[in-house]
């Protein structure tokens, strides 16, 4: 079953470009394609190439129609982890496991381990198989052209990846027919943007050229280059699940208090299943489904994979499958399924009644991030609430209900 992955690819945009936004105009690249030659030229890319590759293109239509969906898209983190960790992916993870012979080498030389890797590749293009899908392979040009032209707030990150792209051209690292990618531009086996590539593709297959897109072992090798340059430590996991005891203090689940294992175990902390570390290993602790879900430990590594994508059901489904692929069971404690999900409207709301109340969000934008969390945890601490920072619609009812 390829569509939830197809679709998973479809939406699962870099988190740069994940993030609402108001829906974008008409983009009409005819007006200003001018201005994004003259930029790719100021910028360095033969002023012939930029021309040819940019001169006449038109709007791609469903990539103007996915920006709009995005904005709407907030999929609960069971729900993405359903798609991304399905059994299917988890059995062809593991035939990759055995297969792609050049795993053992690129673990050896970067010092990633190749669970993580083959997991990061299935989220990314299903092991590749999007990648010989016409209707979700699309041109790069075309795509961050259409987008650089929407006229939303993200334009110049738009536009700095199609000088990008252009860049990979000038170089003659692939084709013109070849740099291909999803909607939001996101390129080859691992889905790296134009900037990614040109800061950490690599060859590795050894042909002399950085070939994200056809060759497996190159997109690997790169995609373990690049953790290691956000952080990733050799020989360390992501972290693991956690069951809380009785009367925790769910303040300390504020993603920002870190504790060595050994003081997180003293507060009565114990793992689900494997070991996390050692006792004098760091931590921070994560209830994304707030205290009705299952918690988290979440050492260093796990940050590294925020950095590759900052959505944490992303960071979440990658270290789960990687966990999946080694042989691990799925999660002991449940996800709190029965919750309607809230809509942009509500969370709004959320936002505004926490700031009519002192507890400022840093802007009613619908969306919740960590200062929204710490403004819920001020606001159910206040009134005897379990002080979990998770925006559900119980939440919102009490927020409506009273002081
Ligand atoms: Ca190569």
């Amino acid at each position: 079953m390829r569509v939830p992955i197809a679709l998973l690819w479809l939406f699962a945009a870099p988190a740069a470009f994940a993030q609402g936004s108001p829906a974008p105009e008409e983009p009409s690249p005819a007006a200003c394609l001018p201005g994004l030659i003259a930029r790719a030229k100021e910028q360095g890319v033969t002023p012939a190439l930029a021309e040819a590759q940019l001169a006449g293109l038109t709007a791609d239509p469903d990539v103007a129609a996915a920006t709009g969906r995005q904005a709407e898209f907030e999929k609960p983190v069971w729900a993405y982890l359903d798609s991304a960790v399905s059994d299917e992916a988890v059995s062809d993870g593991k035939t990759k496991l055995a297969s792609e012979a050049s795993l053992p080498a690129i673990e050896a030389a970067y010092g990633v381990d190749r669970h993580v890797l083959v997991a990061i590749w299935g989220i990314e293009s299903g092991y590749g198989s999007v990648l010989d899908d016409p209707r979700k392979v699309r041109p790069v040009l075309r795509s961050l052209a259409t987008l650089a032209c929407t006229g939303d707030k993200r334009v110049a990150t738009w536009t700095a990846e199609l000088v990008a792209a252009l860049r990979i051209l000038d170089l003659g690292r692939t084709t013109p027919d070849r740099l291909t990618g999803s909607w939001a531009g996101a390129m080859g086996h691992t889905q790296f943007m134009p900037t990614t590539y040109l800061r950490h593709a690599l060859d590795f297959d050894g042909d002399g050229r950085a070939d994200i897109w056809t060759s497996a072992p190159d997109a690997l090798a790169s995609t373990a280059q690049y953790l290691r340059s956000l952080g990733w430590r050799p020989g360390e996991g992501w972290g693991g699940e956690v069951l809380l005891p009785a009367g925790f203090d769910y303040r300390l689940a504020d993603e920002t208090t870190t504790r060595t294992l050994a003081e997180w175990r003293a507060l009565g902390i114990a793992p689900a299943g494997r070991a996390i570390g050692a006792d004098t290993d760091t931590a921070r602790l994560a209830l994304p489904a707030g205290a009705r879900g299952p918690a988290f430990l979440l050492r260093p590594n796990f940050q590294a994979l925020l950095g590759y994508n900052a959505a944490f059901s992303y960071a979440l489904a990658v270290a789960h499958l990687s966990d999946r692929l080694r042989g691990e069971p799925g999660f002991v404690q449940g996800w709190p399924r029965g919750d309607r999900p809230l809509g942009t409207d509500e969370r709004r709301e959320i936002q505004a009644s926490l700031e009519a109340k002192g507890h400022p969000v840093g802007g009613v934008d619908g969306r919740i991030g960590p200062k929204t969390r710490a403004a819920i945890r001020a606001y159910q601490a206040g009134v005897g609430l379990v002080p979990d920072g998770y925006a559900d619609a119980s939440l919102l009812d009490r927020l409506r209900a009273g002081p």
